[in-house]
């Protein structure tokens, strides 16, 4: 060996390791996660989805105050809009749990409370943006209606409007460029405003009426199919979504662009590494709502909720549960920028995340001075080092951008606060929180592979 070979570190591609049978083993995962992201739009769609999947394999609901023993595979629904899944492990909860927290929010267009408006003889809906967006990204694009009406005899009415084919859909009108001068000489977040963000859903009037027909005519259209009025808008939650499905990308299909794989391109990977687990451990795959706009509220991972539940297996197990909590270990799943070279500029590209350069993990995320960041300790990283080596796990380490370039957070540091070693890893995304996003399939593996690692 070289001295070089001996003393230097260096990045590998995926290239260099999947070969063979493994090349079609990521395809069929890539396809299966695919079809996942499909029917899961929204934090309560991915909730049903994995619920879905995890019953499939053998789990079954639990409920707060429930007994468990080893060998159980549960999991537990908070609200449909966040889930907590676990494997009770036959080793002393005192050893601690392994757990992976991904998030299945994603940036969207929320609609308004009282959506509903007529301008001109065009029906629209007003909407209130979720999360982080470059807004003139929205405009121009097929959109989908998802979401809940909740009704005040406690029936909830389920709303998807916009992913069959034969559905219609919905838009965001743009200026023409012949009349955008003015608009285009304007700094891009100013060019379109967050009020003006309107969705156009229809422009035939109601016979008979004289004012707000159109209004009046989209409502009696929603209410022949789901029988609501304007008022249950009102305790609604309904959301724009991309229309489109998640596609192949390259000629060679190494590559998925599709809506919301941050977060659940490792949302998914650490849900199939808990169905595959069979570790000693017990582990926990959470999938929080709420991460977009500051992990807030009871669906958030801000929530006490993640501590309820460590209490009640504690107390179920016979454990105390600050010891269990000293003893754990997380791995908060989450995305990173992937290196763009059409935007070099922004990143340091000796310590950025390559597009097939396996699963990423950063030791510390925030901004301006690591601010608003867990920085992960280097004795956690060694032991991860080591895991995921003895595991062949394809994986590089990353920082989001240059320093001092902007920034941004995660679920780390509220699992981290209540004494748990805690690390973001996750996947390598280009054009994250736009309409369709950009993956790596072999990344996308590195990522299942790594949480299965992680949890042995
Ligand atoms: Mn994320
Ligand atoms: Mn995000």
């Amino acid at each position: 060996m070289s001295i070089k070979d001996k003393l230097m570190y260096k990045k590998k591609s995926s290239y260099e390791i999947y070969t063979g049978e493994m090349t079609e083993k990521i395809q069929n995962y890539a396809s299966e996660y695919s079809a996942f992201l499909n029917k899961s739009k929204t934090e309560r769609e991915t909730v049903a989805a994995s619920v879905e999947l995890l019953e499939k394999n053998g789990f079954s609901a639990y409920k707060l105050g429930d007994r468990v023993k080893a060998g159980d595979k549960l999991y537990y629904s908070n609200r449909g809009k966040s889930l907590f899944a676990f494997t009770v492990g036959s080793e002393s909860l005192e050893n601690g749990i392994r757990i992976c927290a991904a998030h299945i929010d994603s940036p969207r267009l929320d609609l308004k409370q009282i959506p509903l408006f007529e301008d001109s003889g065009l029906g629209y809906l007003k909407t209130h943006y979720y999360g982080g967006i470059k807004k003139y990204q929205w405009t121009a694009i097929p959109l989908a209606l998802h979401g809940v009406v909740a009704l005040k005899s406690g029936e909830t009415v389920n709303i998807v409007i916009g992913e069959e084919d034969t559905d219609p859909v919905f838009c965001i009108t743009d200026l023409l460029p012949h009349l955008g001068k003015a608009q285009m000489e304007k700094p891009m977040a100013k060019a379109i405003t967050g009020e003006g963000l309107n969705i156009l859903i229809g422009s035939t009037p109601l016979e008979g009426e004289e004012q707000d027909a159109v209004k009046i005519n989209m409502m009696r259209i929603l209410n022949d199919k789901y029988g609501i009025v304007e008022e249950d808008f009102l305790s609604a939650e309904l959301t724009a979504v991309p229309a489109d499905k998640a596609r192949d990308l390259g000629l060679d299909r190494s590559l998925i662009l599709g809506y919301g794989h941050d977060d659940r391109c490792c949302s998914y990977p650490a849900l199939t590494a808990l169905i595959e687990n069979n570790s000693e451990h017990t582990v926990i795959c959470v999938l929080a709502d709420k991460e977009e706009i500051g992990s807030e509220g009871n669906t958030g991972m801000k929530s006490s909720l993640l501590l309820d539940l460590i209490d009640e297996l504690s107390v179920s197990l016979g454990a105390d549960p600050i010891v269990v909590r000293a003893n754990s270990r997380c791995l908060s799943a989450d995305v990173s920028a992937g290196y763009d070279p059409l935007y070099a500029e922004v990143y340091d590209r000796s310590n950025c995340a390559m597009l097939n350069g396996g699963v990423v993990m950063m030791k510390y995320t925030g901004h301006a001075g690591k601010a608003s960041s867990n920085d992960a300790s280097a004795e956690y990283i060694a032991s991860l080092r080591g895991a995921f080596d003895n595991s062949g796990v394809h994986w590089q380490t990353a920082e989001l951008g240059k320093v001092d370039e902007g920034g941004g957070g995660t679920v780390a540091m509220y699992i981290a606060d209540i004494n748990i070693d805690t690390i973001d890893l996750g996947v390598p995304v280009l054009s994250m929180h736009a309409p369709l996003e950009v993956i790596a399939k072999n990344d996308l593996y590195s990522a299942h592979l790594a949480f299965l690692a992680f949890c042995k």
